[in-house]
């Protein structure tokens, strides 16, 4: 029997796959044909991030009813969000490299 817990942990990381895998294809839909410059894309997509963090932490503030737990700490999120960033641009995956190679010719 698998513990409780390495079940749920399962269940986040094909989540956060999930998700992962539906804002690149969003990403790169987005880009195509747009002759948009590199930074300027990769910065309207941080923006965004930071834009859904905003909406999912009001969700989460005072008055708010979700009974998940999790309550916003803007300094401390940030610090996270930023590690998970760097994480992802110095440790490229395998999977991210292929796509990079699809993408080479754009
Ligand atoms: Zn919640």
């Amino acid at each position: 029997m698998i513990p409780e817990s390495q079940s749920c942990r399962r269940d986040e990381t094909r989540g956060q796959a999930a998700i992962e895998q539906a804002l690149a294809r969003a990403f790169w839909q987005a880009l195509d044909g747009q002759g948009l410059p590199v930074m300027a894309a990769l910065e309207a997509a941080s923006r965004t991030v930071g834009a859904l963090y905003g909406q999912i932490a009001a969700a989460h503030g005072a008055g708010t009813t979700c009974a998940c737990g999790w309550v916003p700490d803007p300094d401390g999120d940030l610090i996270v969000l930023e590690a998970h960033l760097a994480a992802a641009i110095l440790q490229p995956r395998a999977r991210d490299l292929a796509r990079m190679e699809a993408a080479g010719s754009a």
